[in-house]
């Protein structure tokens, strides 16, 4: 993928988010690390209207040129991820309803309900709440980041990264509907969880697949 295209992919998901209503108004982030540069929306850009111009290249320092638009106000926490963890190459943060009325409410998400999220969020861990734009924020993170690519942040929202803006993007999506379906399990009077029976029977199904697809 050349520069070009990462631009254009941070327009495409942030058109997604926005109209998944996983982001309002001018919320949320985005970005994808380029070998030694960062594709990182702007300050206050609409994530549904992005265009090149409100996406800023900055180095793993978080300069940029003084002709480009100002980085979102939360690319501290990007970089910090960056510098942390080397394999991940793109991170999305939201205010997904579902998943942040759990945030709100201080009520962690399981991933044993369903098998998607078991297989592939793994773990989603809701950090104390850290004032946004401040270091805060990655210091309630920090401990898990080795841990999980799926964060709840308390009284805020949601902070997904990936290998690729895809896989970040898809672990939002998956976030916010196993929190909307955990939801309306509550509501429901009973929530099931898997058993370690049928957790192991998972496991060895998606190993399995994972074999034959890299055979390939
Ligand atoms: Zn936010």
């Amino acid at each position: 993928m050349d520069n070009r295209e990462a631009i254009n992919e941070i327009i495409e998901i942030g058109r997604l988010i926005f109209e998944r209503k996983y982001v309002v108004a001018n919320d949320g982030n985005i970005s994808i690390r380029m070998n030694n540069r960062i594709f990182i929306s702007a300050a206050g850009a609409c994530k549904g209207r992005l265009t090149e111009k409100s996406i800023v290249s900055v180095n793993i320092d978080g300069e940029y040129s003084p002709s480009s638009f100002h980085p979102t106000s939360e690319i501290n926490i990007h970089l910090a991820i960056y510098r942390n963890r080397h394999k991940i190459g793109a991170i999305i943060h939201a205010h997904p309803p579902y998943a942040t009325s759990f945030a709100v409410a201080g009520i962690a998400i399981p991933v044993k309900i369903l098998p998607e999220a078991f297989l592939t969020l793994k773990n989603i861990v809701l950090v104390n709440y850290g004032t946004p734009t401040t270091q805060e924020l990655f210091k309630s993170i920090e401990p898990y980041l080795s841990n999980s690519n799926v964060f709840l942040l308390a009284n805020h929202g949601t902070l997904t990264s990936g290998k690729t803006l895809w896989e970040a993007f898809y672990n939002l999506e998956i976030l916010e509907n196993t929190a909307q379906v955990y939801h309306l399990a509550i509501s429901l009077g009973n929530v099931n969880t898997l058993s370690n029976r049928q957790l192991n029977k998972l496991k060895l199904i998606s190993s399995k697949l994972k074999k034959v697809r890299s055979q390939k």
